[in-house]
């Protein structure tokens, strides 16, 4: 594996004054790769280190730094504002300070304002071609800079792969800056293959987006917390010395997840229910699936996210007790790997499905009729708008008609056909912005149900219907090997390409996949696995469809 190289936004920004020699001196010292600067332009035509516009927030100066004469500029204090033991730092004059940093680091310049021809030319002259790229917020510098230099290294922001094609062939681009977020399979391979750099920007203080950068293998990352970043760096690399297995390539950008609280895998055969068949006709799909007893929400929703049995979790009831030891929830290890989360539900202790303050997005409506419909309508616009990595759509209608009207009653099969309504709301919304390609869609029931009611161990309570659509999945697949309701989050976490955390209890539905990696440690052993390997044990699970 090749070292991710670190590129220190405006310097050690967090110990120092930005764009000064103590701030790169730091970063030096950390033994970086790239000192990030910010080049502008003097009213008289010095070029300088400094964000600006304004020269407020990082000088004792004011007004904008284009106004300010080279004499002016030279006399301010660029370090008090940060603090009293910089009172010296002066903002630096960039010819001095490029000769002062080479050999020391390379140089990533963000050009705010600048002369090109001679910012060029001197890049030249000190013979740093190849120690340093660029960047321009300006679209239009960067078309001159590329007319007026075919050579010098170009950095282009991307968020999809037809950006990916527009820096090299537009702008004939040498690297990328990718949000952590928007970086899918796609896009790597696109880079890979026009031989572009790969650059990750992530300036949070963030340790387990820092690993999945780590996983990635990206080329470079741009962030404010190089120490941290180097420490994890560190012991990413001491663990994968020790494991056995190379990481494992994401699949999907977007897991988004139908839970049709209470629906019956034979409901799905007897309502009108075109989308949820579509998802089964062109996806893996089992009408076999188990959940846990107590077959009721709350203990099947925790056993979901958190991937643990009843036993293990401890929520018995549909009153929320934290599980204890403290377990990972689906929502928490997606959100800490710096991937955003939404969850939109109408029975209000599936809360506690994501710790407080880990959701991105929660959109809560008190179950009715009319906020069922409202509340599929906020998840196809928020999904499409927000593009979250993970998203949760509760839909209760099912369970609701269920207790009500009775479980494969008219009522209760409307609501299921109600249901799928929603879902093609969602997916069609996906598919409007251009997102539905890298999306895989799961549709699932926490519990089954009979007469009003449900709770029990007998088979029409605890078997459940599973599907999952999408890129890279089975097509038209019945799923021959056990599914049960713990093994869906560390599936999810395997098509997002995050490590599944220890304590969890399920195991990746590797069935599903399209392709299967001839060395992968997670499916070679699903693949010994007698419950994955014998076909036998599927037909000894108690199906809804006898009963
Ligand atoms: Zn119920």
């Amino acid at each position: 594996m090749s070292r991710v190289e670190i590129v220190c936004h405006k310097g050690a920004n967090e110990y120092a004054p930005e764009n000064t020699y103590a701030a790169a001196r730091r970063c030096i010292e950390w033994g970086v790769d790239y000192v990030e600067i910010d080049v502008n332009l003097s009213r008289d035509g010095v070029h300088y280190i400094l964000h600006g516009p304004s020269v407020e927030q990082t000088t004792n100066g004011r007004g904008n730094f284009y106004d300010l004469l080279s004499s002016e500029i030279d006399a301010l204090d660029a370090g008090s504002w940060f603090h009293a033991d910089f009172a010296g730092e002066r903002v630096p004059r960039l010819e001095p300070f490029l000769r002062w940093i080479k050999g020391k680091a390379k140089v990533f310049l963000d050009v705010k304002r600048a002369n090109l021809r001679e910012l060029i030319a001197l890049i030249y002259a000190l013979e740093l071609q190849d120690e340093c790229f660029f960047w321009f917020g300006n679209d239009a510098d960067a078309r001159a800079f590329r007319q007026l230099d075919a050579k010098l290294a170009l950095k282009i922001n991307v968020a999809t792969v037809a950006d990916v094609v527009r820096a090299d062939e537009v702008y004939r681009a040498n690297l990328v800056e990718v949000a952590l977020k928007d970086l899918s399979q796609p896009l790597v391979d696109e880079c890979r293959r026009r031989g572009l750099r790969i650059m990750v920007y992530h300036p949070h203080k963030d340790p387990g987006a820092f690993r999945q950068v780590l996983r990635w293998g990206v080329d470079l990352i741009n962030l404010d917390h190089g120490d941290l970043f180097m420490q994890v760096a560190a012991e990413f690399a001491a663990d994968a010395s020790a494991q056995t297995a190379p990481p494992l390539p994401p699949r999907a950008k977007r897991v988004v997840l139908f839970m049709l609280d209470g629906c019956r895998p034979d409901a799905l055969e007897a309502a009108h229910t075109p989308v949820i068949d579509r998802l089964r006709r062109e996806g893996a799909w089992t009408a076999q699936a188990r959940t846990v007893m107590p077959s009721i929400t709350l203990p099947c929703h925790t056993s979901l996210f958190y991937s643990a049995h009843p036993e293990q979790h401890g929520v018995t009831t549909n009153d929320w007790t934290p599980p204890h030891p403290p377990l990972p929830s689906l929502i928490e290890v997606i959100g800490d790997s710096g991937y955003g989360t939404a969850a939109f539900y109408s029975w209000e202790q599936l809360r506690d499905m994501a710790p407080p303050g880990t959701l991105d997005t929660s959109v809560y409506r008190r179950y009715s009729e009319q906020a069922f419909e409202e509340l599929g309508r906020a998840a196809a616009s928020e999904i499409a708008r927000q593009r979250p990595t993970f998203a949760f759509v509760y839909l209760e209608a099912t369970d609701a008609t269920g207790h009500r009207y009775g479980w494969m009653s008219p009522a209760y099969l409307q609501a299921v056909a109600k249901s799928d309504r929603i879902i093609g709301q969602v997916v069609d919304a996906l598919a409007a912005v251009g997102e539905l390609d890298e999306t895989v869609c799961m549709v699932m029931a926490d519990h089954g149900g009979h007469d009003h009611g449900h709770g029990t161990e007998q088979p029409e309570d605890m078997t459940i219907p599973w599907i999952a659509w999408g890129a890279g999945l089975r097509r038209n697949h019945r799923i021959q090997g056990p599914v049960h309701i713990t093994d869906v989050a560390p599936t999810v976490l395997y098509l997002l390409g995050i490590p599944i955390p220890e304590q969890w209890q399920g195991q990746v539905i590797g069935e599903i996949l399209a392709e299967r990696p001839a060395v992968s440690p997670i499916l070679g052993s699903m693949m010994s696995d007698p419950r994955m390997s014998d076909s036998a044990a599927s037909s000894s699970m108690i199906s809804s469809q006898n009963v």
